[in-house]
């Protein structure tokens, strides 16, 4: 057989063209210097920002300064195994989470992977972690209720899905526990949760994992966490990686409920980093940037249209103030950017009432949109209410002879506490809510002491579980959203009915007179 020449130089072309294809070129760099979990290394010229990279030991880290003749990289891990010389891989990938709802019910870090011991995640898709938020056109009015069963919030300071509600106060006032119990009253209302742990104890995070175990909870939750024993670089991006597994969630229609818990000391986490990294320190020495970085994670909560996947994120971060200071630096940023905030007492937390929740700091922006109209009808005035007791009361510990009309404001505002008192892990449901506040709102509990009311809280709400008038009444409520006259009064009689009982049996028990 004749070979031929222009043959020959065909096969030879095609072999030469396909040639640098089965070359494997890996992009490496170099370690200069590595210290305090920041490693300087040399000869990656091509790597992109907040890209994954792998150290020898399959340590990773990841690029955040990217300076002309070196980058700046911070290490996810054990750095001291890290020396200076060793090779370090691009991996050509932004940080990334697997998302989807192989996340449900589970423990993570913020690399993603599992914390709890059980099997390895199982999901198809994978997330990059920094994105930009949704945009102006994508999204869509926020007017539907996040109800969080807590009668307080609920009633005067309504949050609406897509909305971003600052949770803030000093330690121990009772933060976290308004956080998980807006996560338990989600059961059985299709709403997914991410609770975020940043810098805590891991004492702290097991025992909540165990309470929302308990409650049913992990049923329809994911928990992110990085504990104050993880590295900085991994306090850090623990919030992305819950907003990035909740976005996969709201694009697929769901509505979304995250919690950061909390952007205190995420900020800090930046700062150690920042400063580490040896960009300029600005105000209590946070980076200038700290404010950017928190704005744009607060933005990717939102509530969008069909077309973008109609679901929401409603994301409520904590920040914790020392000595009710709020305009400190990281509370001021992160209170504009928000859409209102719920404001946490110390005082009112150690005097007893419970969720310390402060009426007159305490806003929402969304507002009455977020609620079903029963619910703005009963609780409209409640805010002002408490604003008079609350003054009044002030007044009225010096002096001594009050008139009828102070009286009358004092009592009502001290039963209006004694309502919105509430236990951990018990939330009350919207409609339950609605029927309290109208007792309040009716002034039906003039005949029944201060004292007793919290007895009369809870018979009553067995009452409304049990009677079957009255829940004959509450599924028309719930049909039409509102009190009319007549509604109205049916309510008002049956209820008149049970408290006149409720009282006649305290007088002959002789509990009052
Ligand atoms: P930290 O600053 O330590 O994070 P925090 O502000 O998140 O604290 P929590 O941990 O939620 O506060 O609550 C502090 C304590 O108060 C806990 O022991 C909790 O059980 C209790 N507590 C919180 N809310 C209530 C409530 N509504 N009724 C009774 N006890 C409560
Ligand atoms: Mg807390």
């Amino acid at each position: 057989m004749a070979i031929k020449a222009n043959e020959i130089s065909a096969i030879l072309k095609s072999q030469i063209k396909n040639y640098d294809k089965e070359i494997k070129t890996e992009e490496v760099g170099i370690v200069i210097t590595v210290a305090d979990g920041i490693a300087l290394v040399s000869g990656l010229d091509n790597v992109m920002l907040g890209e994954l990279l792998m150290f020898q030991n399959k340590i990773q880290g990841m690029a955040l300064n990217l300076e002309e003749d070196a980058v700046g990289v911070v290490i996810l891990g054990n750095s001291s195994k890290i020396r200076e010389d060793d090779i370090v891989k691009r991996t050509k990938k932004v940080i990334y989470t697997p998302v989807g709802d192989a996340m449900i019910g589970r423990v993570i870090n913020s690399l993603g992977e599992p914390l709890d011991g059980k099997e390895k995640i199982n999901s198809t898709k994978i997330s990059e972690i920094f994105k930009v938020a949704p945009g102006v056109m994508s999204r869509k009015e926020v007017n539907e209720p996040l109800e969080t069963g807590i009668i307080a919030i609920d009633s005067m300071i309504p949050i609406g899905k897509g909305q971003r509600e600052l949770i803030i106060g000093d330690r121990q006032t009772g933060k976290t526990a308004i956080a998980i119990d807006t996560i338990v009253n989600q059961k059985e209302k299709n709403v997914y949760c991410v609770y975020v742990a940043i810098g805590q104890k891991n004492s702290t995070i097991a025992q909540i994992v165990k309470k929302l175990n308990e409650a049913g909870a992990m049923e329809y939750t994911s928990i992110v966490m990085a504990t104050a024993s993880d590295p900085a670089p991994l306090q850090y991006i623990a919030p992305y990686t819950g907003i990035t597994i909740a976005e996969e969630w709201m694009n697929n229609g769901k509505d979304v409920l995250i919690i950061y818990d909390d952007l205190s000391k995420h900020a800090v986490a930046y700062r150690t980093l920042s400063l580490l990294l040896r960009r300029p320190p600005g105000r209590e020495a946070f980076p200038g940037d700290v404010f950017y970085l928190h704005s744009q994670l607060l933005e990717r909560a939102a509530r969008v249209k069909k077309e973008y996947g109609g679901g929401s994120i409603t994301a409520l971060p904590i920040i914790e103030t020392q000595a009710g200071d709020i305009s400190a630096y990281i509370p001021t940023n992160v209170i504009s950017i928000t859409d209102g905030q719920i404001f946490m007492m110390s005082n009112l937390f150690n005097s007893g009432q419970r969720p310390a929740v402060d009426s007159g700091y305490s806003v929402s922006r969304v507002g009455s949109t977020a609620q079903i109209k029963a619910m703005k009808q009963v609780s409209s005035s409640l805010k002002l209410e408490l604003a008079q007791y609350n003054e009044m009361a002030a007044f009225a510990q010096f002096g001594s002879d009050l008139d009828e009309t102070t009286k009358k404001i004092l009592n009502h505002g001290q039963k209006i506490n004694e309502i919105i008192k509430q236990k951990q892990y018990r939330p009350i449901n919207q409609y339950n809510q609605i029927i309290l506040l109208l007792t309040l709102k009716e002034r039906l509990l003039v005949d029944i002491p201060i004292k007793k009311i919290q007895k009369f809280k809870k018979e009553f709400i067995n009452f409304i579980n049990r009677d079957k008038k009255i829940k004959e009444l509450i599924s028309i409520l719930k049909k039409i959203k509102e009190f009319d006259e007549k509604l109205k009064k049916d309510f008002i009689f049956i209820i008149d009915d049970f408290i006149k009982g409720f009282v006649r049996l305290l007088k002959n028990k002789k509990e009052i007179n």
